[in-house]
């Protein structure tokens, strides 16, 4: 077993592949990110409402109403225990820029 790493935040610096599905989430299509965290390499999911949320502490990166082809931004969550990191936060602190899910993932309505 390796040893979680440290918490630390920081922006990865690469595009991170993500394998992309969807759910149905009362009526509305919500977009499900699942892959390796590069930094931490700990597996993690992450999900898309209709509207993308606020990131912590990252700055307003803006709301879309539909995935397009800008990259997707998320921290890291995996479930793994690092430390220290401050309460409320998730898995390792790397900002990840996701590449975005394939066109027609969504267009089916
Ligand atoms: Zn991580
Ligand atoms: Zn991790």
């Amino acid at each position: 077993m390796s040893q979680a790493m440290e918490y630390r935040r920081h922006r990865h610096p690469g595009l991170v592949t993500f394998q992309w599905t969807v759910e149905d989430a009362d009526g509305e299509p919500e977009l499900i990110a699942v892959g390796d965290c590069p930094v931490c390499t700990c597996k993690m999911t992450r999900s898309f409402g209709p509207v993308q949320p606020l990131i912590a502490k990252g700055g307003f990166l803006g709301r879309r109403q539909g995935p397009g082809t800008e990259p997707w931004t998320t921290t890291c969550r995996c479930e793994s225990y690092h430390q220290p990191r401050p309460a409320g936060a998730h898995g390792c602190g790397a900002l990840l820029t996701i590449a975005p899910p394939p066109s027609g993932l969504t267009g089916e309505n």
